[in-house]
């Protein structure tokens, strides 16, 4: 028996389910896989420039002129506003080209499984199975074309579903002039993945005076909280002698890292341990070898004096492990990550009510939730930009299991033109 196709949340989002699906397969294809470690150049990998080239040919096609590709490898772009001056504001819309470095991302072959059964749905590569038992998102999906990688690679949803989103309703507003509209600008960065897609973004030449990332989840989600981040490196250099003449003099320094991992706690403050609001500390990388080795951890918390208190607590127990190993030293290295975007989108409550209005305005109930982790729109909202972010429809990010609904894909694509139309027609 074959499923019956689900509805679309409206009209406008049945008119665009054929472009976001299409974009997404079509980008998803392209590796844009950004790359950790000391970045040399801006973006971290070449592949994100042959996506970013794509988009400005397909912006050019649009209409959309000014359509460029800047120096560090942004996107960005104009489609002018049907309202009059006196009405004008600039809008931006933001999402990202690059895809995680935490799952294979090479040779993407996405796969649509159209109205979807309800049941496993079995991959043909890598033994991947996506399981409702286990996915309660994808449980309430029966009757949508979920698409999904072959199984051996990450699918690239986060966030090619918000670069096709955003692309798919610039062409509904640039074919439908009637339709009241700001002035919009679209910025597509790079490596925000490895923590960097907002740290070159020209501010001033994208002249925005809010934004909105499509780098969320679940439908009707719009997110204006994320984790303040830190991220520590310990270094401990021991004394390094030939383990065969070493009696007395040997301190090694793999050792007393293992000892300071061990002293962190396991039953709290972990990833594994904490939810909602509880913040984390988390051993990311550990290297190491008799003379030296490095410990790194990320920091988390949404509240910035937890933060500073978590972080004291690290580097505390680890001055303590180290000293009971006389002859190796600590070296300590914290540095601020980015910010908690809450305290900086307060002050302009209008750029989260008009996404709550254009959520309702497609027949959903807005859920507002906060991101354990950072979104670009953490970084711009500190530097003066206030973007919190939108829902995109794609699940189980950064692993080959993600996937994503065309559906609310097609929901989130109504949702930004209805969001040009909150500040082109509200008061
Ligand atoms: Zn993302």
């Amino acid at each position: 028996m074959t499923q019956a196709a689900a509805p679309f949340t409206s009209q406008l989002a049945a008119s665009l389910a054929a472009g976001v699906e299409e974009r997404l397969v079509r980008y998803a294809k392209v590796d844009t896989q950004s790359a950790r470690g000391p970045r040399e150049r801006s973006p971290s990998t070449p592949g994100q420039l042959d996506l970013s080239r794509l988009l400005v040919t397909e912006l050019h096609a649009l209409g959309l002129d000014d359509a460029a590709l800047d120096g560090n490898g942004y996107v960005m772009a104009t489609l002018p506003a049907t309202v009059d001056a006196a009405r004008d504001v600039v809008i931006g819309l933001v999402a990202h080209v690059d895809v995680s470095p935490d799952a294979p991302a090479e040779g993407v072959e996405p796969i649509v499984h159209r109205a979807y059964d309800g049941g496993i749905l079995v991959l043909p590569r890598g033994g991947t199975v996506l399981d409702p038992a286990t996915m309660p998102e994808l449980a309430q999906k029966i009757g949508h074309d979920i698409v999904t990688s072959s199984g051996d690679t990450l699918l690239g949803a986060d966030d090619k579903a918000g670069v096709a989103e955003i692309m798919t309703a610039i062409a509904h507003l640039a074919a439908h002039p009637e339709l009241p509209r700001p002035t919009l600008r679209i910025c597509f960065t790079p490596d925000e993945e490895i923590g960097e897609g907002a740290t070159l973004f020209d501010i001033d030449a994208f002249g925005a005076r809010c934004a909105y990332t499509l780098d969320g989840s679940e439908i009707g989600e719009l997110q204006d909280e994320t984790f303040t981040a830190a991220a520590v490196t310990f270094t401990i250099t021991g004394v390094d002698v030939h383990p065969g003449f070493a009696t007395g003099k040997l301190v090694n320094a793999a050792t007393v890292a293992s000892h300071l991992i061990a002293a962190l706690p396991v039953d709290r403050l972990t990833p594994t341990t904490t939810s909602g609001k509880e913040g984390f500390i988390h051993v990311v990388e550990v290297r190491g070898e008799a003379g030296t080795a490095t410990v790194e951890l990320i920091v988390r918390d949404f509240d910035d004096d937890l933060l500073a208190q978590h972080v004291a607590f690290a580097t505390d127990t680890a001055e303590q492990v180290v000293a009971r190993f006389p002859g190796a030293t600590l070296e300590t290295h914290a540095r601020a990550q980015y910010p908690n975007m809450k305290a900086h989108l307060d002050p302009f409550p209008e750029v989260v009510d008009k996404a709550l209005a254009a959520i309702a305005d497609e027949g959903l109930e807005p859920v507002r939730t906060s991101i354990r982790g950072g979104t670009d729109g953490s970084v711009l909202s500190a530097r003066g930009l206030p973007t919190p972010n939108l829902f995109t429809g794609g699940h189980e990010y950064h692993s080959v299991r993600e996937w994503a609904s065309v559906q609310d894909m097609a929901a989130a694509s109504a949702v930004v033109i209805h969001l040009a139309a909150q500040w082109a027609t509200a008061d």
